[in-house]
């Protein structure tokens, strides 16, 4: 491949950008690559920092993903540690069993966390949307 500016000159790469072949006089070399010199080079700025910016984006958002299903876990534990406690606690009372059920939300709170938890691990598992 020669150069687009330079007849018989060999490239050495292409620009990012348009893709013309460049020899070592014409190529600029920017952080994510090569771009014609005074032309193209605001180009090629511009979409090096747009690819770094959704990558930013996505280990941002896989990172929030993360968190969210610590705090789905820790709600599991949480109401399953009170919802056990409450209940065993009503049990040991003499005449307000029902106390005991006071539980039972907590319980029901514990089970759709865990469920959260499992469907967000499974989602950042698989990078596809869940269906
Ligand atoms: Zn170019
Ligand atoms: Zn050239």
């Amino acid at each position: 491949m020669d150069c687009f500016y330079h007849e018989h000159t060999a490239a050495v790469g292409s620009c990012r950008a348009c893709l013309r072949g460049l020899c070592r006089r014409c190529a600029a070399e920017l952080d994510g690559g090569l771009a014609c010199t005074g032309r193209c080079e605001p180009m090629v700025g511009a979409i090096v920092a747009t690819l770094q910016q959704s990558a930013r984006y996505q280990a941002v958002s896989s990172g929030l993903l993360g968190s969210a299903r610590g705090l789905w876990i820790g709600l599991t534990l949480v109401g399953l540690f009170v919802g056990g406690f409450v209940i065993l606690w009503g049990l040991q009372l003499p005449y307000y069993r029902e106390l005991a059920l006071l539980g039972v939300p907590f319980l029901a709170l514990s089970f759709i966390s865990g469920r959260l938890a499992y469907r967000v691990s499974a989602r950042s598992a698989r990078t596809e949307p869940a269906s």
